[in-house]
């Protein structure tokens, strides 16, 4: 049995697609049945849309790390703060 907590710490993994398995299984179980965590995983994978999206425009290698790193770490201080872990 997942919960809320795990999928959060896994969060960035599973939208970068570093999980499989049971434990992918698992977490899509979860979410299925938990409307927080289904809420914010949408709210994640809209906001690496939106990296994506600004990758088109040529960000310099460099700059795109950085900014990949920075919306990893964001994310999940938003989600700390939100869920009082
Ligand atoms: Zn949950």
């Amino acid at each position: 049995m997942v919960g809320c907590k795990c999928i959060i710490c896994r969060l960035t993994e599973m939208v970068e697609s570093e999980i499989s398995g049971k434990i992918y299984n698992d977490i899509m179980d979860h979410m299925n049945h938990c409307e927080n965590c289904s809420s914010l995983y949408n709210t994640f994978i809209k906001t690496i849309d939106l990296c994506h999206n600004m990758d088109k425009l040529k960000l310099p290698a460099k700059r795109k790390k950085v900014f990949h790193k920075w919306v990893r770490i964001e994310a999940r201080r938003i989600v700390i703060k939100r869920y009082r872990y």
